[in-house]
């Protein structure tokens, strides 16, 4: 026998055909989307403005997962850490920066990650599973519920764990769902999606009608160094990836932000600034250099603040907008780079790649 329908999944319109499957009017499906998204419920019965008789058949039809809350965490900066368990007991985690400067929760798309990028936590673990859109949509509403939101402003990252764009139906669902007026109703200019830049994902995602904020992990200005960061970039070359970025769409005054971990004698010379500068020229871009969040087994240093300052610098002399990411819920370990839920392995090659970048 099929499962029933899982209303976390489900799309207004696909919840308003389920409706009128039911003989029921579609119109409810905005009702209950308010509900769920606006007031945080996950039962039928306490929708008020739904007859006694639908509430009672969408119980006995519809399914409602919604991850559970198994950890919290508070930093010192007022960044909190969500640990969440799936339906099959999985975990994942979301995190909250109250203040970046605008509120911001950051959101996983996958169960770890199978990129492996050298210098992060979560590539570690390897790729567990995918998330559903109910999933990915739902780390949001059950934080908006729990941090009492729903009725604020607030931005996404998809930069938790995971890789959106290799999880890309789910992911462009889950924003559907976290966009519609009738819920969260979350404009595309408060999301943005972090990514390792998969060329055919980002072709895909030129066509979307509606695409958010975009943030490209670029880390290297050589293909050689950028293929040991990011081993999964082996097949695609740096000069492709900027070409798939200019077939964006983008908006007016809108930039795509280039995310640079700073490894220290790794990516960080002044050779390398000049580099990024002219990669980057002609693109409507902005750069966001991130110092590398250190941590037991993974083989880079951050560079010193006078050496990112320094980096900084030089890049925005060759006129590029550029800004440096500022470190949040590191003494929790929220920190980029550091979500990670299961014992992962992997360290020996991460280890003599970083051994191969500082020859
Ligand atoms: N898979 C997406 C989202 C990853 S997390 C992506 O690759 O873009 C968001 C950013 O944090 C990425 O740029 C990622 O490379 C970076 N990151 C990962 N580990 C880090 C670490 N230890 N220190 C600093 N940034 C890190």
């Amino acid at each position: 026998m099929l499962p029933p329908p899982d209303l976390a999944e489900l799309e207004p319109n696909e919840l308003e055909s389920l409706l009128s499957i039911q003989g029921a009017e579609r119109f409810h499906a905005r009702q209950i989307y308010r509900w769920v998204y606006r007031h945080g419920l996950e039962q039928f019965d306490g929708m008020t403005d739904l007859s006694r008789r639908l509430r009672d058949n969408l119980t006995g039809t519809l399914a409602f997962s919604t991850p559970q809350i198994a950890n919290r965490e508070r930093s010192s900066d007022g960044t909190e850490k969500f640990l969440l368990s799936l339906a099959d007991g999985r975990t994942i985690e979301s995190v909250f920066i109250p203040d970046t400067p605008v509120m911001t929760f950051c959101v996983s798309t996958q169960v770890g990650c199978a990129m492996r990028c050298g210098f992060c936590l979560t590539g570690r673990m390897g790729l567990t599973r995918h998330l559903t859109a109910g999933e990915i949509a739902g780390q949001v509403r059950v934080l908006a519920r729990e941090l009492d939101l729903q009725e604020r402003r607030f931005n996404i990252v998809l930069m938790g764990m995971g890789e959106p764009l290799h999880n890309y139906d789910a992911t462009m669902k889950a924003l559907r769902i976290l966009a519609s007026p009738a819920g969260l109703a979350l404009s595309p200019r408060r999301i943005t999606l972090s990514t390792v830049g998969i060329l055919p994902a980002l072709a895909r995602l030129a066509t979307e009608p509606w695409i958010p904020n975009l943030a490209v992990s670029l880390h290297a200005t050589t293909d050689t160094v950028r293929h040991l960061l990011i081993p999964t970039s082996r097949h695609q070359r740096l000069r492709d990836l900027i070409s798939a970025c200019k077939q964006l769409p983008l908006k007016h005054r809108d930039r795509i932000t280039f995310e640079y971990v700073l490894l220290e004698g790794v990516n960080d010379t002044p050779a390398d600034a000049q580099r990024l500068a002219r990669l980057l020229l002609g693109l409507r871009a902005k750069v966001n250099l991130i110092p590398l969040n250190a941590a037991p087994g993974i083989p880079f240093s951050r560079p010193s603040d006078q050496q990112i300052d320094r980096f900084a610098r030089s890049v925005a002399t060759a006129g590029v907008i550029v800004s440096v990411r500022k470190s949040r819920g590191r003494d929790i370990r929220a920190a980029c780079g550091q979500l990670i839920v299961e014992g992962g392995s992997g360290q020996s090659s991460a280890q003599r790649v970083a051994e191969l970048l500082r020859k």
